[in-house]
């Protein structure tokens, strides 16, 4: 048969007003929806600023692994990134990195949730309170945030675009901490207002956006290269604006993620013996090691090769078996082309490290119990070859 599942990405609901409807971080954080969630987390950066005005040149600390739009979100600020490595086969900021990072000119340390595992905010928290820094949660990857469990973060940034847990087709909220209300309404204000109109064009949109998700459409426009499909590119940030969200759309789409059912269990189990080949389940893994109880539903099932060339492998064997596995950003963030002006020319060999051996495996709700076997009998296949 001919046909590709796709890497990542969910339908986009149809709006629909949901009945009690409630948010798990209601009670410690108050939602103001954006243009993206790139400008979210830039509204947080410059709001960091803000409490620092002594600083000249500020400073904001990321994993060195990570989405380009950090970076775009940070410059846009006219502030600077500065990297930090990982924790050795963890997607985590290192804890001897980050506390080395930390200047007089830092204002705020971004924690990214990585694929659905959140960052140890806590650890981050208590590093941030020593400096008074801002903790901001980029959890544009994580539903619902780490933060609604504990409010450790300041800010908390969601993305409602296509391949996040929530897509809405774009879009992006700025959680804020109840006690910053006024002040944090003041610094919004300067942004313009936009609405996100649902009507014929909408409609449209979402329908082909959803009919591109089949198994045969997704073969045939990754056979397009100028559609550039799963490129890792750098976009410079160019507005900021503030999203008027129809509740109706938010709410279906809070609650579809909610009705989708889990898959990862089946590939904790049929992929757990590859751990005896060198193999990391990156996200079976993390279930211990952060510090929240229970499942963290994964965006994409992130497991860690043995070393780059099995991972080059499994990247073309899986894909030529029709399963969109990808190795997800490819590079670190100082490797992206047209981020390294911005970065310091530093080596971060954990993260380049763990670049090079990630596998991401789909995890949406079309993958079924007979892709997840044909993935494990392809992956324990490679020793054979
Ligand atoms: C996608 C993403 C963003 C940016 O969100 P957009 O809505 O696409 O602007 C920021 N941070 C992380 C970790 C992301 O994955």
């Amino acid at each position: 048969m001919v046909g590709k599942l796709r890497p990542v990405g969910s339908r986009v609901p149809l709006p629909e007003f949901q009945e009690a409807f409630s948010l798990p971080w209601d009670d410690s954080y108050r939602t103001q929806f954006m243009g993206s969630g790139t400008e979210a987390l830039s509204a947080a950066i410059g709001m960091a600023i803000g409490r620092k005005p002594q600083v000249s040149t500020p400073e904001v600390i990321i994993p060195a692994y990570g989405c380009p739009d950090l970076v775009s979100a940070i410059i846009a600020q006219g502030a600077r990134p500065v990297l930090v490595d990982l924790e050795p086969d963890l997607p985590f900021m290192s804890e001897t990195g980050l506390r080395e990072a930390v200047t007089l000119s830092t204002v705020a340390v971004v924690g990214v949730g990585f694929l659905g595992i959140p960052e140890r905010l806590e650890l981050l928290s208590g590093i941030c309170q020593e400096h008074s820094l801002v903790l901001i949660e980029d959890s544009a990857q994580c539903f619902p945030p780490e933060s609604s469990r504990i409010p450790l973060a300041d800010f908390v940034v969601l993305s409602f675009g296509r391949g996040k847990p929530i897509n809405l087709m774009g879009g992006g909220a700025l959680l804020f901490n109840n006690e910053m209300v006024t002040a944090c309404a003041d610094f919004l204000q300067t942004y313009s207002v936009r609405s996100l109109r649902i009507n014929f064009v909408w409609f449209a949109k979402r329908a082909i956006f959803n009919a591109l998700m089949s198994r045969i459409a997704y073969y045939s426009l990754e056979r397009l290269p100028f559609l550039g499909i799963g490129e890792t590119r750098f976009h410079p940030l160019e507005s900021i604006s503030r999203l008027e969200m129809p509740a109706s759309l938010f709410q279906a789409g809070v609650c579809s993620f909610w009705s989708r059912p889990s898959i990862q269990p089946h590939y904790h189990a049929r992929l757990g013996k590859l751990e005896l080949a060198g193999w990391t389940l990156l996200g079976k893994n993390a279930e211990g090691v952060s510090n929240s109880n229970g499942e963290h539903r994964l965006l994409r099932y992130p497991v860690l090769a043995p070393d780059r060339e099995t991972r080059d492998r499994a990247l073309s064997a899986l894909n030529s078996a029709g399963v969109g596995a990808s190795a997800f950003y490819g590079a670190e963030l100082s490797d992206i082309d047209g981020l390294e002006v911005f970065l310091d020319k530093r080596d971060f060999p954990y993260a380049k490290e763990f670049s090079s051996r990630l596998l991401t495996l789909p995890a949406h709700e079309d993958v079924r119990i007979s892709d997840i076997n044909l993935v494990a009998k392809v992956l324990f296949g490679l020793r054979d070859n």
